[in-house]
């Protein structure tokens, strides 16, 4: 494909969000088809859902049937019709490949594959040359594209490391310490190593279970005890049952504060729980609730880790040394009673910490943020109605528009509520920004 010099809407990154958004945006007038492009270096469309899904080995989405990226709510279940089984109970949860199936079936109805442009988008400049605002994108191909609106749709925001792991000092290889993010299971040659997962969120359990699988031991470390939910934020925050407070609430920051309640950091879903705690009992796993790492240092080809004192371990046995308390690991035997010696050690420590969403380290947001000043709380921008940068053309979906979309944006059912607020505001745009 030629790129254009301009065109009149760049739908930046080509994830479920985006892929919601085009086919909300077709449903509504089919003439946009020819008024937009979307970049994503990757090519085609969920390459990253779909390469953290084969990753992590999911078997089912955690959201229920009628959350997916095309405009009726009962299109995937009667896509399903024929495949009852890959529907998971409770909420009819679909199958990993059915949903994938379903995805290429939305982009082939709506002719989609064509619409990407394979490229990085690695700078937006807004500029007033063209005597109206527009959006100038620079391309890592060195190509640059004139555009009038910008969605931008990149998806999982900024990975988020503990302190102590930021901290290490001592060189290790790469793949001994990882975010999730990082870990493909297909790859991995793991049989008897101890893996330290560290994160109560579902990631680390589909992460223990797949090293489980493998022939490892897991040691799965969570700051606070598991919290068992079905969804990662309660149905309510997907309609006016809470939703209603939270948009009468005018203090962005209570509505930030609403956010990270309602998320209550990680949670796993009651048949995760149920399958940790059966491989709890055949001992291939340690649960260490209420536990928090100090320090970890790469020696002798192991992870020695320290955790802190006040960490409260499942297990009795782990508290007895004066000082900092040990994780129940391997025990060495010469360093029994003598506390300074590490002696809970790993193979390998993945973090199944989660990402976090900043329009300030966005680089994507940089320029865009000079030209259109915008409240930023605790990393969240304070977005229009629309979800655009006030008095711009530059919209923003996913994790970032959670101060308008509530606790579930970075999600199918947050982006499906995004679109219904940014699509008007494309089909008919309003004189002010033209
Ligand atoms: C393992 C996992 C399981 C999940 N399961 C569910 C679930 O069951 N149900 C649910 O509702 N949610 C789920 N989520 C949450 C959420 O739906 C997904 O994270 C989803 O992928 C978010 O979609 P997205 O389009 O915002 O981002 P992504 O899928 O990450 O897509 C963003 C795209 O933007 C592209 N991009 C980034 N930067 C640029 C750039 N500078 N230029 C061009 N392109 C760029 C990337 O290449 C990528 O393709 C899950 C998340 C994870 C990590």
């Amino acid at each position: 494909m030629k790129l254009p010099n301009y065109i009149d809407l760049a739908i930046i990154g080509a994830g479920v969000q985006a892929l919601t958004l085009t086919t909300h945006l077709l449903q509504k007038s089919t003439k946009h088809y020819h008024k937009f492009l979307v970049f994503d270096p990757s090519r085609t469309w969920m390459n990253q859902w779909q390469q953290q899904f084969a990753a992590q080995q999911i078997p089912y989405l955690r959201s229920p049937v009628v959350h997916h990226p095309a405009p009726h709510p009962y299109q995937l279940r009667t896509f399903a019709e024929n495949r009852p089984d890959e529907l998971f109970p409770p909420y009819d949860r679909p199958g990993t490949k059915l949903f994938n199936d379903f995805c290429h079936e939305v982009i082939q109805r709506w002719n989609l594959a064509d619409k990407i442009y394979p490229a990085k988008v690695i700078q937006i400049l807004p500029t007033t040359s063209y005597s109206r605002p527009r959006f100038q994108l620079v391309l890592n191909t060195g190509e640059t594209i004139i555009v009038r609106k910008v969605v931008l749709a990149t998806g999982s925001g900024k990975v988020q490391l503990p302190d102590w792991a930021e901290k290490i000092t001592s060189d290790y290889p790469p793949d001994k310490l990882c975010h999730s993010q990082q870990v493909n299971l297909n790859q991995l040659n793991i049989t008897g190593e101890r893996i330290l997962i560290i994160g109560g969120g579902l990631t680390s359990g589909h992460l223990a279970k797949g090293a489980i699988n493998l022939g490892a031991t897991v040691t799965l470390m969570t700051r606070k005890q598991l919290q068992s939910k079905i969804f990662d934020a309660a149905p309510g925050w997907l309609g006016p049952k809470y939703l209603k407070d939270f948009h009468a609430q005018t203090d962005w920051d209570i509505r930030y504060e609403q956010i990270q309640q309602a998320r209550n950091g990680g949670s796993m879903t009651p048949e995760m729980i149920l399958q940790l705690s059966r491989a709890a009992n055949e001992g291939k796993i340690t649960i260490d609730e209420c536990c928090q790492v100090r320090d970890a240092q790469w020696q002798d080809n192991l992870w020695q880790v320290y955790c802190h004192n006040n960490s409260k371990h499942q297990h009795g046995d782990c508290t007895w040394l004066t000082g900092d308390t040990r994780v129940r690991g391997n025990l060495e035997p010469r360093a029994l009673g003598n506390p300074a010696v590490p002696r809970h050690q790993f193979n390998r420590i993945w973090l199944a910490t989660g990402t976090r969403f900043n329009a300030q380290a966005h680089p994507l947001l940089q320029n865009v943020l000079e030209t259109y000043p915008t409240e930023i709380v605790n990393g969240l921008p304070v977005l229009d109605e629309h979800l655009r940068l006030p008095k711009s053309n530059f919209f923003i979906m996913g994790g970032l528009a959670a101060l308008q979309i509530g606790p579930v944006a970075r999600n199918i059912g947050g982006g499906k509520m995004a679109v219904g607020r940014i699509v008007p505001a494309i089909v008919k745009p309003s004189w002010a920004i033209e």
